[in-house]
């Protein structure tokens, strides 16, 4: 049977405790027990279904992992206070002093200083390389490799990562593939094609409401008991964890993220084929002239797209400002940061996002100074967006100056 997430998600009950449709929010950070021992048990992990103390877990955040474990097809999940709080302490679980670990050199900008600035003073290096090339990746395995990391569709380049392929290569050298599918959720599931950790930041697509951030770690329980470990573990010692309120909002949002991956797909394949038309350069997976769309293809639950992500190139960083403030103005969108949003949201990811890598290497990736990075929102009408976005163009001179 095929997998199906968002069955897996809707398959899941969970009442309240007056019988409410909803789970009840536990609105506690500390738990009593009748007996002492039991606290003592429930300490060491060895109590199940009792609480302790809601940085360890407490029942809201352990529904909404429960949820986004289902949704990726892993036997547990632990949910943190941000994406970068899922992906630090689990690069800091697998890795110590002397370890290595190669990357997909075009990654989130947090995680990317996280590997290149922060992790060396650990003694733990990385390599980044051309994650769409196998041979690069394999080359750069060292005696001491620990991790493969990557994102299964790249922020902001949307590279695609062969995933079944990297998963074959980290069995060959005894490695864990860790994959960040932020902006892929629902399309693709990285753990059914051999990914041992998937991690998503909940602050984009999944809580989709960009009023918070958050975010999971999806694993076997094993890796996730390691996580939350009193003793060693980077989640519990780290202390990113989500609140609970905040999590009962996420596990509410997520119940309509099949519906909306939908839209968001359907409208960024809109836009992308009208703007490839147009003769402007276009990065949208869903075109067949992405070089990995026959590969996304591949990999993707087809009932929701090729995702919300597309990046055009207006050719200058002045030119893409202009238009990126001009689309403000008629309101089509935010300029800001950030993904998932009901309204379009477009940034240069040179001068923000990704700003943490140096320019030289931003060159060497192919990441443009004129390039605008689009999260396409719900719109109801996207033909009318296009039209505007469209006339924009024109009032300054893009579509002339960027033709291919
Ligand atoms: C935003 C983002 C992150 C970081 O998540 P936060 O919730 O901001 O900590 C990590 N990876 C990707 C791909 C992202 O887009």
């Amino acid at each position: 049977m095929k997998f199906n997430p968002a069955n897996n998600i809707q398959d899941l009950q969970y009442f309240g405790e007056f019988g409410g449709v909803n789970p009840s929010i536990s609105d506690s950070s500390t738990y009593t027990f009748l007996s002492a021992k039991t606290m003592f048990d429930t300490f060491e992990g060895n109590a199940d279904g009792c609480y302790l103390y809601s940085r360890h877990t407490s029942p809201s955040n352990l529904y909404l992992g429960e949820a986004l474990a289902a949704m990726e097809g892993t036997e547990t999940a632990n949910v943190s206070a941000s994406g970068m709080g899922a992906i630090t302490p689990v690069l800091l679980q697998l890795c110590k002093n002397g370890d290595h670990i190669v990357s997909s050199r075009t990654i989130y900008g947090g995680t990317y200083a996280f590997l290149k600035n922060f992790t060396p003073r650990f003694n733990i290096e990385t390599s980044f390389v051309d994650i769409t090339k196998l041979e690069m990746v394999e080359a750069a395995i060292t005696q001491n490799t620990k991790v493969i990391y990557c994102e299964s569709v790249s922020n902001p380049l949307l590279e695609v990562a062969d995933i079944s392929a990297l998963a074959k290569l980290a069995k060959k050298y005894n490695l864990q593939l860790v994959v960040d599918n932020t902006f892929s959720p629902l399309s693709i599931a990285p753990a059914k094609l051999g990914a041992d950790v998937v991690i998503h930041s909940l602050t984009k697509f999944i809580n989709g409401a960009s009023d918070t951030v958050g975010g999971v770690v999806c694993a076997s329980q094993d890796f996730i008991d390691q996580l939350r470990n009193v003793n060693d573990g980077a989640s519990m010692l780290l202390g990113a964890t989500m609140d609970s309120l905040r999590a009962a909002s996420v596990l509410k949002n997520l119940r309509t993220l099949h519906i909306r991956m939908k839209q968001h797909s359907y409208n960024a394949m809109y836009l992308a084929k009208m703007f490839e038309a147009d003769g402007l350069k276009t990065v949208y997976p869903g075109l067949s002239s992405h070089p990995s769309h026959e590969l996304f293809k591949s990999m993707m639950n087809a009932d929701y797209g090729f995702g919300g992500m597309l990046t055009i190139d207006v050719g200058s960083i002045d030119k893409a400002n202009d238009l990126m403030e001009l689309m403000q103005q008629k309101n089509l969108g935010y300029l800001a940061v950030s993904l998932g949003f009901y309204k379009t949201l477009f940034s240069a990811p040179g001068t923000s996002t990704s700003s943490e890598i140096p320019e030289d290497e931003q060159a060497e990736m192919g990441l443009t100074d004129g390039l605008i990075r689009f999260s396409v929102g719900l719109d109801n009408d996207i033909q009318r967006t296009y039209v505007i976005m469209k006339k924009c163009m024109k009032e300054l001179n893009i579509l002339e100056s960027a033709m291919v």
